[in-house]
């Protein structure tokens, strides 16, 4: 593929681009990142605190070696590890001085793996302060976003995702922020505890439909549930706009009473009992062009055998090589 392709572009020309997985849990098993587990008790609950990316500068061997496994499995982009790299949440894990370095380093670390062939995607996350404060928290927000947008653009991002957003209100504060950038933008909402409506009570269809006129390039959902679950909000949301939809479920079983495994008991310590099998991911990527999913990759749990999965599934079969 040509480096100069933008992801729309590159959307448009492949029909179905396959991203990659989640870093943080991933890292986590291995070792390399802090779960929080048992210490901070904040938003979800138990071990919601930290999965920090403090990674990219404190072992940025284990990050690259990451990237590469997903590379290698098939992923068409990869992501920087700048999910919670805004400044007052890597405050809060003790990294908020390193702000800078961390986002620098994260997205230098994408670009060495990717080449001049593949594109490298900011990740931009919720800051946990709509959940910590409400509503009152938007003006904090939007420096916090505005702060790290501007982070990733001067570090060469080619577009941003924004990713794991609870709150709509949250979702449409940072979709406005990265509009200064001029990047495209994917912006993916986090349905948690229920699918048919956001934190702050919009459907996946209202959703969507804000993202798009506020300026996002690509909607859909990404996390808390796995690829079955996550269907009726990608349809619901297919339905409601003509941009591409995006999907990047996570890994993890779900229940009908609880259908977002942040508040399963199993969070974040005992996940691998409730680990779906790859097998999973295949059938999804087979499916995704049939509903709607243009932008496919994992959220949280997919490590490359998901990705792997997805090449299969999606028919990538010189997965190894450039697809191009
Ligand atoms: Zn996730």
């Amino acid at each position: 593929m040509r480096k100069t392709d933008n992801i729309l572009e590159l959307i448009e020309k492949r029909g179905t681009v396959l991203g990659d997985g989640g870093y943080l849990i991933e890292l986590e098993r291995r070792g390399w990142v802090d779960s929080g587990s048992g210490r901070e008790k904040v938003g979800t609950g138990k071990g919601s605190g930290q999965f920090t990316p403090e990674v990219a500068i404190e072992h940025p061997d284990a990050l690259r070696e990451l990237h590469l496994e997903f590379l290698n499995a098939g992923s068409q982009v990869l992501q920087a590890l700048t999910f919670f790299g805004t400044r007052e949440k890597l405050n809060r894990a003790g990294y908020g001085e390193q702000t800078e370095a961390i986002n620098a380093a994260a997205v230098r670390i994408a670009r060495e793996v990717a080449g001049s062939g593949r594109l490298v995607a900011g990740s931009v996350s919720r800051t946990q302060l709509f959940e910590r404060q409400g509503p009152s928290a938007a003006s904090h927000v939007r420096d916090l976003i505005s702060e790290q947008v501007r982070l990733l653009a001067d570090a060469g991002v080619d577009f941003l995702i924004l990713e794991t957003f609870f709150h709509l209100q949250e979702m449409l504060i940072a979709i406005e922020c990265s509009r200064a950038t001029g990047l495209p933008i994917i912006a993916t909402m986090t349905f948690r505890p229920k699918l048919t409506e956001c934190s702050d009570g919009h459907s996946p269809a209202d959703c969507a439909r804000s993202m798009v006129d506020a300026g996002a390039a690509a909607v859909g959902a990404n996390c808390e549930q796995e690829p079955e679950r996550m269907l009726p909000i990608i349809r619901d949301m297919r339905r409601a706009v003509s941009v591409p939809i995006a999907a990047q479920p996570a890994t993890f079983r779900t229940t009908d009473e609880i259908p977002c495994f942040t508040r399963l008991p199993q969070f974040p310590d005992e996940m691998e009992a409730i680990q779906l099998p790859r097998s999973s991911f295949e059938g999804f990527a087979r499916r995704a062009k049939d509903e709607g999913v243009q932008y496919l990759g994992g959220c949280c749990g997919c490590n490359a055998a998901y990705i792997h999965a997805f090449s299969r599934g999606l028919a990538l079969f010189n997965y190894h090589k450039d697809p191009g």
